[in-house]
């Protein structure tokens, strides 16, 4: 057995922005990944843009890690936020946002992880939770050396699927999946674009997915194998068919993701929801503000309540797995900004939670907001 202040299940960028915000405050902290790379979908699932961190209408709504993270993204490969992104309204080109090389992301990443007081577990598979009365109190893993029980204070599910959740028994809802694939491909008969990202599949709303092809929750192991499968093999149908004179010596793969690219698998049922119908609305335990990065105008501000599951004490939610209803809102919220703006709001509860020794639903908004303001991160427009 391990003790640690705060445990942050998944390193996804939700998991890398809540273990930057507790391990600078002084926590004990540890991050404990499946894989062996920080990034989640944004590397190992080669999803390659940091959507932005503006309204389109030239306001940023997004500061702190989120910002920081963006600015990492395209630290060791080319890549640039737009020059007018304040001063266009409305154009998507024109947005704070970045296209991003996933390895070089990962590079950048581990630099930003070397923390004095973060203790990374690559390679390391949360397999299950020990809840005490309601407290969430140790989660059990497994490695290389075995199985083993990391305790903590208080813990943050970022693992996308909210395992952390429904180990605990908290309740939670499913999502569904159209089939998906975005992977890295070569061009080598193309001067300055040699390399280059190739996508199938469908797309947020759906559109694109193959006739027949299974529709899939992804919150079991069958179902991550038929994805993979059944997205892999849309690839490979690809590359059977080339046409127009192209062939295996002027295209091929070069990297495939190691991630299933699922959007939206299981999220908790929170003590509040980030609302469909309450965009550009004041919502009064705000801690937040993520923008609609499909057009312009729009943005929701993120009740606390939506990180902290129901009946479950010593845990919050983020990113993909925090509750936001099922259609414009949890589409926005699950993207990469907002994903790690709401990993860097929990991690402030997270410390707030250790230091007053109690559970996240029981910290003051004040607290919260206090810190909120010494980060320079917005809750209300
Ligand atoms: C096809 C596709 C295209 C997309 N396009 C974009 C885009 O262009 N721009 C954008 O901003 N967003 C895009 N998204 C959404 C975005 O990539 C994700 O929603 C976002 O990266 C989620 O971040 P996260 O940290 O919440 O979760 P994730 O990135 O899913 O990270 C979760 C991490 O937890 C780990 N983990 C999971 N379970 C366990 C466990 N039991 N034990 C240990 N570790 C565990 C995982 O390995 C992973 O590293 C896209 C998504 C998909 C699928």
């Amino acid at each position: 057995m391990k003790r640690y202040d705060v445990i942050v299940a998944g390193a996804g960028v939700a998991g890398i922005a809540a273990a930057l915000e507790c391990a600078r405050s002084g926590m004990k902290t540890a991050l404990v990944e499946k894989t062996i790379l920080p990034g989640g979908l944004a590397t190992s699932g080669m999803v390659n843009i940091y959507l932005p961190l503006c309204d389109g209408k030239g306001r940023q709504v997004i500061h702190g890690i989120s910002e920081e993270l963006l600015k990492a993204s395209i630290k060791y490969c080319p890549g640039s936020i737009p020059a007018g992104w304040g001063g266009v309204p409305g154009e998507k080109d024109k947005r704070y946002l970045a296209v991003f090389n996933p390895s070089a992301c990962v590079l950048a990443f581990d630099e930003l992880l070397e923390q004095k007081n973060l203790d990374i577990w690559y390679d390391t598979q949360i397999s299950g939770a020990a809840v005490k009365g309601s407290k969430l109190t140790s989660l059990e893993v497994l490695n290389k050396s075995g199985k083993l029980m990391l305790e903590a204070g208080c813990f943050i599910d970022a693992t996308g699927d909210a395992d952390i959740a429904n180990f605990a028994g908290a309740e939670c809802e499913e999502g569904s999946n159209s089939l998906s694939l975005w992977a890295m491909n070569a061009y080598p008969d193309k001067q300055g674009a040699a390399v280059a990202m190739i996508r199938f599949g469908a797309d947020d709303s759906g559109r694109g997915h193959p006739k027949n092809a299974p529709v899939l929750k992804g919150t079991s192991g069958k179902d991550t194998t038929t994805f993979v499968l059944e997205s892999r093999k849309l690839l490979r149908n690809h590359y059977a068919n080339l046409k127009d004179g192209r062939t295996r010596e002027t295209e091929y793969p070069v990297c495939l993701p190691t991630m299933a690219q699922f959007r939206t698998t299981r999220k908790i049922k929170g003590l509040a929801s980030v609302r469909n119908d309450a965009f550009n609305k004041n919502i009064d335990d705000s801690v937040g503000i993520i923008p609609e990065w499909r057009f312009a105008g729009k943005t929701w501000e993120v009740p606390y309540g939506s990180l902290i599951p129901v009946k479950i004490k010593g845990l919050l939610a983020v990113g993909r797995c925090m509750d936001a209803e099922k259609g414009d809102a949890w589409n926005v919220a699950r993207v990469i900004p907002c994903a790690a703006l709401t990993g860097q709001v929990a991690g402030i509860s997270a410390v707030l939670s250790v230091e007053h020794e109690t559970s996240p639903d029981n910290i003051d908004l004040k607290d919260i907001r206090n810190v909120l303001d010494k980060r320079g991160i917005l809750y209300h427009l």
